[in-house]
């Protein structure tokens, strides 16, 4: 069969798993698309009933114990395992488009490696950018490949550049929800339970991104992805508390136009633009409806509300290895809030107190980034993150 080839990192994620829905619509419209490979982490049922619809020839799980199942269930598939298979499954020749949608740090080596061979990505793992960012533009610069971003803001900032050229920026302004404690007032944040943190207002995605869109930590990540995803300064990138998720984000330009993209809050829209650009067709996704829609707002980003914020972004600004850090921080102390170890507030306390610990460092400075030195860092902080006692972070 003809048609595009596409290798997925993550394909039992949300945004893979949406991707695929994205992948079946466009076979069904006539846009052929073809599988070549996936990768999953531990949910090996989901990545089996995969293998079965999809019939990629190349597989990869997270764990070895993983791989010997699908080995049993699948006599005549390749099957891969660890850090190893996602490599090889970015390194692989004859494919069009590999979309990574892995979840944290482990994403960058893959990200590097599909690079490297001047191939197309699509970009979901935002991780990549937010701790290699200063990698991801060398290997870019360097070997030519191209990045079609996933994340809803930066496909809607990179389909709204579409109207001008970059010497004509005036600015990036990224929208924000807000989370779902925008009007919870501040004395009872500290107290609000994990399942209040998970009901995310707009959109349905995989945890950690929930907590972190709860705290802005998110959108301070989402700052630092389109600072190197658009070669655009810092100073120059805005974010908006927007709560209806209507409009995705906006690029000012010099004359005073502002080009946004709106459109219904589902992933597999951004999914499907990178999976087609530059063209669009239509698989029946939900549309928008501007007749149903009464309000359209706008506030400024309130750092008392999400201290978490101004810490990322800060981390961000230093850039080396900073951003490493707090990701890696952010990670664990995420995962420790959803198991009820800490609380709420303890995240931004969290973060605050490993990035003050990692400028305490006397190595962090001055150094040739690598992904070596980023990966040392981002088990540092770690470590860090995890010995953090919940008492004194609020
Ligand atoms: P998720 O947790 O739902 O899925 C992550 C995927 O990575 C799963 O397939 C999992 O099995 C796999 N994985 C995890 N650890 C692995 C390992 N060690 N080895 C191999 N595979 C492993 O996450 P998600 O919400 O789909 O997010 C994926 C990325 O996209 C994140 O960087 C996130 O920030 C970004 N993103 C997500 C959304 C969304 O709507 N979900 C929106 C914008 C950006
Ligand atoms: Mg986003």
């Amino acid at each position: 069969m003809q048609g595009r080839r596409i290798v997925i990192l993550g394909s039992t994620g949300s945004i893979g798993t949406q991707t695929l829905d994205v992948i079946e619509r466009l076979n069904h419209s006539g846009h052929a698309t073809n599988i070549v490979g996936l990768s999953a982490g531990r949910n090996i049922d989901l990545l089996t009933q995969q293998i079965e619809h999809f019939s990629p020839y190349i597989v990869s799980a997270a764990e070895e114990d993983g791989a010997r199942v699908l080995r049993d269930r699948f006599p005549d598939l390749t099957v891969l395992s660890g850090c190893d298979g996602l490599e090889e499954l970015a390194s692989l020749s004859n494919v069009d488009l590999v979309v990574n949608a892995l979840v944290g740090a482990i994403g960058l080596s893959p990200t590097l490696t599909t690079l490297a061979s001047g191939r197309t990505l699509a970009l979901a793992n935002k991780e990549s950018m937010v701790i290699g960012g200063e990698l991801v533009t060398d290997v870019l610069r360097e070997k030519g490949g191209t990045i079609l971003p996933i994340d809803s803001e930066h496909n809607a900032i990179f389909q709204s550049m579409r109207a001008g050229e970059h010497t004509e920026i005036e600015r990036i302004i990224i929208t924000a929800s807000g989370g779902p404690f925008l009007n919870t007032p501040l004395e009872k944040l500290a107290t609000v339970s994990v399942q209040d943190a998970l009901h995310h207002p707009n959109w349905s995605m995989g945890s950690r991104i929930t907590i972190d869109s709860a705290t802005m930590v998110n959108k301070a990540f989402e700052v630092i992805e389109a600072h190197y995803l658009f070669d655009v300064p810092y100073e120059k990138i805005n974010p908006v508390i927007h709560p209806q998720s209507v409009i995705h984000s906006l690029v000012e330009y010099q004359d005073g136009s502002i080009i946004a993209e709106l459109a219904a809050s589902d992933m597999r829209i951004p999914i499907q633009y990178a999976l087609t650009y530059p063209a669009r067709v239509a698989t029946g996704l939900p549309r928008l409806s501007l007749a149903k829609m009464s309000e359209l707002s706008f506030e400024l980003l309130d750092v008392v509300r999400y201290p978490a914020f101004a810490t990322v972004h800060a981390a961000g600004v230093r850039g080396g290895t900073a951003p490493a850090a707090v990701n890696a921080a952010d990670e664990i102390l995420v995962s420790r809030f959803l198991r009820g170890e800490i609380g709420y507030t303890a995240i931004a306390g969290g973060l605050q107190e490993i990035l003050d610990r990692w400028t305490a460092r006397a190595d962090t400075m001055n150094e040739q980034l690598t992904l070596r030195r980023i990966l040392n860092i981002d088990r540092w902080a770690r470590e860090q993150a995890a010995g953090l006692r919940p008492q004194s972070q609020s």
